[in-house]
């Protein structure tokens, strides 16, 4: 009876019968991987609150100020929790930090200073940050302050090139950037031992070189973080995991003491460093999204590991594949035409909790060298630990998935991107 009715509110939300079986039978075959998702949710959870019980948060910390903010308990008592659960010296976490990039170009032009060279050993990184260093001109870039950029590209099993990584850290390198996720690429995600070895690596040449390392996506996907294996400074945005969907904006960056204080002053300014920067009363979803955000990312995870088996059963291409272990939350599935990608993201849109009407359209988004397409119903702009869908439009036309803040939205958007495709004639089961 409980079954029936569960398909039939399937079938009234506009899943197809053989949609619905066909994904039925794929999840039927996860149950070890969901649970051990689950066991890593359970351990991240207690280092949240262990990080929270230690901080002694308290409901003092959820008071609005505004002004100066000088000594927001709110603030430098979440500041604390982050560095509690990355187990760093200190962090900065604020909604003045607008984004992961602007916390990424903060982490960067704070402890890069003209003549210095910072270098990639992970290959190209993330679209929005080739405007930061300025491997594409723009105002303001690194490059335009005198700092130089150098990129090693990976091999093309996906692994680091230690031999050029090598020879490409000279004098002048100051800063190594290490992407965790894939972000708009088909490589692999790394795991966090392997940034470990990476680090491990440069800083048996090097000691004293900076290692960031861009944490996006990444965060509670593992037991451990980049700042367990010795990264000096892990950045990251709040609209992604360890917002837990609940905070409305910010970034934050964690690591060593000296390194978040040159953040600090290149953020507010000279001088005032930490100590200003009002919470404006959103401290409280800050505080209550990192406590979700374990169980959030674990929903977000199942649903990349539905969607890499559905698809993979399809004929796609999917990275991660259907089996491989996970170190993001974003599934990238090629569905090789903008067709595909576009039927898939409108997929995506139409199960959403906000904007179900709308149809997705691809556009030029700005940072991006191509049209993008974008699905989200979010109850926070562009928030991508919600159910989300993007593709560049270009070759091969991959579609980046990600994101579900609970488990049923994340297994009701595949279906329904799997439901578009199939209406489209571009699958059939
Ligand atoms: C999302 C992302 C960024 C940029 O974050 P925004 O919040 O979109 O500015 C940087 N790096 C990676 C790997 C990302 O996934």
């Amino acid at each position: 009876m409980q079954e029936e009715q569960i398909t039939r509110m399937y079938r009234d939300m506009g899943i197809s019968e053989g949609v619905y079986r066909f994904g039925a039978q794929i999840e039927s075959r996860l149950k070890d991987r969901f649970d051990e998702i689950d066991r890593i949710a359970e351990y991240n959870q207690m280092k949240v609150i262990r990080a929270m019980q230690e901080s002694r948060v308290n409901a003092g910390c959820f008071q609005y100020t505004s002004g100066y903010g000088y000594d927001d308990l709110g603030r430098e008592t979440l500041e604390k929790v982050y560095a509690g659960v990355f187990h760093t010296q200190s962090a900065l976490v604020r909604p003045q930090i607008a984004c992961g990039t602007h916390a990424l170009a903060v982490a960067l032009a704070a402890n890069l200073r003209p003549g210095d060279e910072l270098l990639s050993p992970a290959g190209k990184p993330y679209d929005t940050l080739e405007e930061v260093i300025g491997i594409r001109p723009s105002r303001g870039s690194l490059a335009e302050y005198g700092v130089s950029y150098r990129q090693v590209d990976l091999l093309p099993d996906g692994t680091f090139d230690y031999e050029e990584i090598e020879k490409a850290m000279g004098e002048r390198t100051k800063l190594v950037t290490i992407q965790r996720s894939k972000g708009y690429q088909t490589r692999p995600s790394f795991s966090v031992a392997q940034i470990g070895e990476l680090i491990a690596f440069v800083k048996r040449i090097r000691p004293d070189v900076i290692c960031m390392v861009d944490n996006c996506y990444g965060e509670f996907v593992e037991l451990t973080e980049p700042s367990d294996v010795g990264a000096d400074l892990v950045v990251g945005s709040l609209i992604k995991n360890p917002g837990g969907g609940l905070a409305p904006i910010g970034g934050y960056i964690a690591g060593r003491e000296d390194l978040i204080e040159n953040c600090a002053c290149r953020l507010t300014s000279p001088g005032l460093g930490r100590e200003v920067g009002a919470s404006l009363g959103v401290m409280q979803s800050f505080y209550q999204g990192l406590f979700l955000a374990p169980t959030v990312v674990a929903a977000a995870l199942k649903g990349a590991i539905l969607a890499a088996n559905i698809y993979e059963a399809c004929g796609f291409g999917v990275v991660p594949d259907g089996k491989e272990s996970r170190h993001d939350i974003i599934q990238a599935v090629e569905l090789g035409t903008p067709e595909g990608v576009i039927a898939f993201c409108q997929g995506i849109q139409a199960a959403a909790p906000v904007d179900s009407y709308v149809t997705p359209e691809p556009w030029a988004m700005p940072g991006y060298d191509s049209d993008v397409i974008m699905a989200a119903g979010a109850f926070v702009q562009g928030s991508s630990i919600e159910l989300s869908a993007d593709a560049p439009i270009k070759p091969p036309y991959a579609v980046y998935f990600q994101g579900g803040l609970t488990w049923p939205h994340a297994k009701l958007g595949i279906l329904m991107s799997l439901e578009y495709l199939v209406r489209k004639g571009l699958v059939t089961l």
